[in-house]
């Protein structure tokens, strides 16, 4: 059965949490749960207003670690580990969705854990992610649940198009994804995926993709950055520009609509919502994912907005007043992917552009090493 949500309810972008916490002072500790350049970059941003950091992820490397007042290596269900965390902690985030549910639940026992579970839960899982988005009124990719070879022969048997397959949980940048049409080997799509309780997406014939950074302050107060136009190869973020060539209309849109999914998930912290922009005048917008965080596509707000994604997220989760996000000058966003980090002397000469090197020692094909900030003050 084709997995549909409804459409019926109304934007509503205005509800306060009515929470009103005392603001945690400078000094305080930020615990981060993941230790990879997002990781990094909240910790660079909490450092500006005052705070120290505390990092916990996976052994590895981690960039994040480089930066923090204190880092410690551990799995996730390590129980000294999260005490460890709590104990340092004053208040705990996340800079990647992944992290398990359990994880997160077990240091909320003793510590605010914010954007919140719920949001976890949700953006762990594609069909739970798409039913939410679709319950909250906003169009989704027609997709089906797919649990076996023979759901995906159906699926695409109603589907009559090209479609993705994507496995409901740990995929990004493309991975745990194949392209599946009619008369495609459903044995072997299935194989491709590992066999994992996946979901079969109808392909988009987008016109372009954007997304809709936004921030929830604890009391509910709500603010958004300019909505860039985003551009991927091979499934993988190359590239972010602001202003985006889509109508006000649309970016407004995609704005008030991940603000209605901010406030169905009582969330605090920057959230950013992936759209796919189609043909359809009436109807240009469909979500394709949340990412709980901050995101690839906001890293351009660090060097032309007046506070940026990694600050406002800090300033959220603190209880602090929402930063500035006014945008100060038009930008691109590139990723430096693989061994595109080699050309760092002359990216570092470049007039008009800031480079963020992640200070990663692995290059390797696919691996975001750092990103480049072209900029154009506005007059
Ligand atoms: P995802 O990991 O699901 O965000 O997919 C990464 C990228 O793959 C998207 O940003 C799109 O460029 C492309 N993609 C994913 N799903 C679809 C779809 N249903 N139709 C067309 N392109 C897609």
């Amino acid at each position: 059965m084709r997995d549909q949500g409804q459409h019926e309810r109304q934007d509503d972008v205005t509800t306060m949490t009515g929470k009103s916490e005392a603001p945690l002072p400078p000094g305080s500790c930020i615990g981060i749960l993941g230790g990879g350049q997002l990781g990094r970059m909240l910790a660079l941003a909490a450092a500006r207003l005052g705070f120290r950091t505390a990092v916990y992820a996976e052994d590895g490397e981690n960039p994040a670690f480089d930066v923090a007042k204190a880092a410690r290596a551990g799995a996730y269900d390590d129980p000294d580990g999260l005490a460890w965390l709590a104990e340092v902690a004053d208040v705990v985030t996340y800079e990647f969705e992944n992290v398990p549910v359990a994880t997160a639940s077990i240091l909320a026992r003793s510590r605010p854990v914010l954007p919140g579970v719920k949001a976890l839960e949700v953006a762990q899982d594609r069909l739970v992610e798409k039913r939410f988005i679709a319950e909250a009124g906003l169009p989704v990719a027609t997709h089906w649940r797919v649990d076996n070879a023979d759901d995906l022969k159906a699926a695409i048997r109603e589907a009559d198009a090209p479609c993705l397959l994507k496995t409901r949980r740990l995929g990004y940048d493309g991975k745990g994804q194949v392209p599946f049409a009619p008369g495609d080997d459903p044995q072997a799509a299935f194989a491709a995926v590992g066999q994992a309780p996946s979901v079969l997406e109808a392909r988009v014939a987008f016109d372009g993709e954007l997304s809709a950074i936004v921030v929830r302050a604890a009391d509910g107060a709500m603010a958004a950055y300019d909505v860039p136009e985003n551009v991927h190869e091979g499934g993988i973020l190359r590239r972010s520009t602001v202003p985006s060539r889509f109508s006000e209309q649309t970016r407004l849109k995609a704005v008030a609509m991940a603000q209605k999914l901010a406030v169905e998930l009582d969330y605090i912290g920057v959230l950013a919502v992936e759209f796919f922009v189609t043909r359809d005048p009436a109807n240009p917008l469909i979500v394709n994912e949340i990412a709980p965080r901050v995101h690839n596509s906001g890293h351009w707000t660090m060097d032309a907005c007046v506070c940026d994604q990694f600050e406002n997220h800090i300033r959220a989760i603190a209880g602090w007043p929402l930063g500035d996000t006014t945008r100060i000058a038009d930008a691109t966003m590139i990723n430096l992917i693989g061994d595109d980090i080699s050309a760092w002397p002359a990216l570092a000469d470049e007039p008009g552009a800031v480079l963020h090197h992640y200070g990663k020692a692995e290059v390797r094909a696919g691996r975001k090493l750092g990103h480049l900030n072209r900029i154009k003050p506005l007059s």
